[in-house]
């Protein structure tokens, strides 16, 4: 398969290279060349597979010409250690309970893809990455991000991953995932805001004499082997919830989004023939996807902060992914584009006070304890859903892992899972580091 560029002024890739580089020379996202249709056949067959088979089958239809068949399956078993289960929360509402990976949280799925994959590729490479030298990934994050992706990449061979978090701005609970891992994992402790990690990042990717000394890629949500994986725990959504018994024919997935990883996954799904009627992207305060819907206008902003905070993103880096798609890389009109966008998908945006409304509502009514971003997706299925449909929201993350915002919400004392206790044990071990790049340099070229 080969990849393109959403800006059109980059050359074809190979999925190695669009694995190892993330962003394309122009800047631009990559895209796969075709998105296959599965046979009738394994849709006929899907309810009664395995999450691993149906996620083997989807990931065969994009990355099968470019992985052996039988390191893919590895790649894919080992990856789905655990369980994407739909959980009923109320008459035609069910949840994709998307958070019982290492981390608690969806992100773990594509990070560990791409790790697995990325390993791959340094043992059985080719040209550019048929390197001998330790490929170091730079990730910065407000919190959840580097958890996944420290715990997806921990331990794989060949692979020294940097984490660089903002000081005293990530939750006890978030720092403690990817302080205390130690190995392959470096935490980077920046005295800064998110953006001044993010700074450091790009400026290391761009430092030519830092890029002769060590091999650096990223693994953030634009890398097509993080994002496509995400597809998998849709595809098995739909089979679990045909094999309840339900038409597939009135499906609406529900999607809280914030880079629009996630929601392009299922979109690219969607593009291989998975019976979903309709999306819904649920937004927080930061909704300009959602105004986009209206107005057919794209404005991206400063974001603001709430209480979904996964989800506040000014500026979503996967909308190019989308836009892509559905302009036929640029063959059909604004107008056109955004009228196969609006009508496929809807959208929602919900205040902080209405997102805790949510959560106090149907914690009192189903049971069910919501956390800040499941909250958006679950109150989009209830003001959206029509007579006759069944809808699927994606509970993007436990919601222990912001106990502090849920307990006080809803008044309880949320039990904290035993993954994230074991986390909560370990030394924290991290480097202390300016937000001045001429810093964060110096101490990449003592490393090798
Ligand atoms: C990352 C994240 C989101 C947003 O997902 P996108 O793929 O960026 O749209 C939503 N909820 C949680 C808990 C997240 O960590």
């Amino acid at each position: 398969m080969k990849y393109y560029s959403t800006n059109g002024k980059a050359p074809m890739a190979d999925l190695q290279k669009a694995v190892v580089k993330g962003l394309a020379e122009d800047r631009g996202l990559y895209m796969p060349e075709e998105i296959y249709k599965l046979p009738k056949a394994f849709f006929d067959d899907m309810a009664g597979m395995s999450f691993q088979d149906i996620a083997y089958n989807v990931a065969s239809n994009f990355f099968g010409d470019d992985v052996d068949e039988d390191a893919l399956q590895d790649i894919v078993y080992d990856t789905l250690s655990f369980d994407c289960p739909i959980v009923k929360v109320e008459d035609n509402i069910y949840s994709l309970e998307l958070f019982h990976g290492p981390t608690l949280a969806f992100k773990d799925v594509g990070a560990r893809f791409m790790a697995r994959l990325l390993g791959y590729f340094l043992r059985n490479g080719r040209g550019e990455t048929a390197t001998h030298k330790t490929v170091n990934v730079l990730v910065a994050t407000s919190g959840d991000t580097g958890s996944a992706v420290a715990n997806g990449f921990l331990g794989v061979e060949g692979i020294h991953v940097y984490v660089l978090y903002p000081k005293g701005k990530v939750s006890p609970i978030q720092e403690c995932q990817f302080t205390t891992l130690g190995k392959n994992i470096t935490a980077i402790e920046v005295d800064g805001v998110f953006d001044d990690c993010q700074v450091l990042v790009k400026s290391a990717f761009m430092d030519e004499e830092l890029n002769k000394h060590m091999k650096l890629t990223s693994a953030n949500s634009i890398n097509v082997a993080r994002f496509l994986p995400q597809a998998f725990y849709y595809f098995n959504a739909v089979a679990r919830l045909s094999a309840l018994g339900h038409q597939t024919s009135d499906i609406v997935m529900c999607v809280p989004s914030g880079n629009f990883g996630n929601i392009c996954a299922a979109l690219f799904g969607h593009e291989m023939g998975l019976p979903i009627s309709r999306f819904i992207a649920a937004n927080n305060a930061n909704d300009v996807f959602y105004e986009y819907l209206q107005t057919g206008q794209y404005n991206p902003r400063s974001s603001v902060q709430t209480l979904a905070n996964a989800m506040d993103v000014g500026d979503p880096s996967n909308f190019a992914r989308i836009l892509n798609l559905y302009s036929e890389n640029g063959a059909l009109s604004p107008a056109e584009s955004h009228e196969r966008i609006s009508s496929l998908i809807s959208g929602a945006t919900y205040s902080d006070e209405q997102i805790s409304e949510t959560m106090r509502q149907c914690y009192k009514e189903t049971g069910y304890i919501l956390d800040p971003h499941g909250a958006c997706g679950y109150q989009a299925l209830k003001d959206g859903l029509k007579p006759g449909e069944v809808g699927i929201f994606c509970e993007t993350a436990h919601p222990a892992k912001f106990k502090e915002k849920v307990d006080a919400i809803l008044g309880i004392d949320i039990e904290i899972p035993e993954r994230l206790q074991a986390f909560m044990k370990g030394q924290k071990q991290s480097v202390p580091m300016s937000k001045d790049f001429a810093d964060f340099k110096a101490y990449l070229m003592q490393q090798d």
